[in-house]
């Protein structure tokens, strides 16, 4: 069981001389596994949300509780390990190393940690066999379609089988098929794999795969709606009652 926390979250920035409130006290309770999105306008705070779950950044205030640590109160060491090994983040442009293979970029994170050969090499053909990329092993990014990087790079984020994985509009360069594709892996993972899946999306085709969808609007949740069993339209009229827009 993986259970994520966040309570009373609060993040601001500086833009030249003034201060941007990009959260201002989120909470969300999350009981893995499951697969659910965030959603909301742009600017709303989903990609600082996601930072903060991933350890990229730290609050200004609030508690962000993986598995029952506080991971805001990790040192800068410490958040490096658990970038590596407990969460791992999905981003819409891959960010697959161009020189390596796909079997390399996937096996890098273990590289980096120091991991036992014959362990990394297991685990990564297992990882390869999961995501359907056997035939794709030894080729590099360029070689592979967009949807087959994603799904590397998923393969590597899911290396030390982490208990949340992030990912931050993981199809927004891919086509509609491709997309639809991966949504079910993901799916498939939080089902199967017993993952915790959180994705940030705008697209309501994406949500209809979720359990669950998470409204933020200026910096706090604005409500959580059911998906199971809802199609896209249903999830677009949910959404933009809690945005506040009657759809025409
Ligand atoms: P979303 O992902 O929903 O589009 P973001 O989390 O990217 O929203 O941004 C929320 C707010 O915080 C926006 O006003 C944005 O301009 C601001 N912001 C985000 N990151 C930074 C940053 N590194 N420096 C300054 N302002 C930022």
């Amino acid at each position: 069981m993986s259970e994520v926390r966040v309570e009373g979250v609060v993040k601001g920035y500086r833009q030249g001389g003034r201060a941007v409130a990009a959260l201002r006290g989120v909470d969300l309770s999350i009981e893995g596994p499951t697969f659910e999105a965030l959603m909301g306008p742009s600017g709303s705070g989903k990609s600082t949300l996601l930072g903060l779950l991933g350890g990229l950044d730290r609050p200004d205030a609030g508690r962000i509780l993986l598995a029952g640590r506080d991971i805001a109160k990790l040192s800068e060491r410490e958040r490096t390990l658990l970038r590596r090994r407990d969460v791992g983040i999905v981003f819409q442009q891959f960010n697959l190393l161009p020189t390596l293979t796909a079997r390399q970029n996937i096996a890098l994170p273990g590289v980096l940690d120091g991991c036992e050969r014959s362990w990394l090499d297991g685990r990564v053909d297992e990882l390869l066999e999961l995501l359907g990329l056997i035939g794709r092993a030894d080729h590099r990014p360029a070689a592979m379609s967009g949807g087959e990087q994603q799904r590397a790079a998923i393969a590597r984020a899911m290396l030390f089988s982490p208990a949340l994985i992030l990912a931050d509009e993981p199809t927004g360069n891919l086509d509609s098929a491709s997309s639809e594709a991966l949504w079910r892996t993901l799916a498939t993972l939080a089902g199967e794999q017993g993952a915790t899946v959180l994705m940030v999306t705008h697209e309501a085709a994406a949500v209809a795969h979720c359990r669950r969808a998470h409204v933020l609007i200026d910096g706090r949740i604005a409500g959580t709606f059911e998906v199971q069993g809802r199609d896209a339209g249903d999830v677009a009229s949910c959404y933009h009652q809690l945005v506040g827009q009657k759809r025409p």
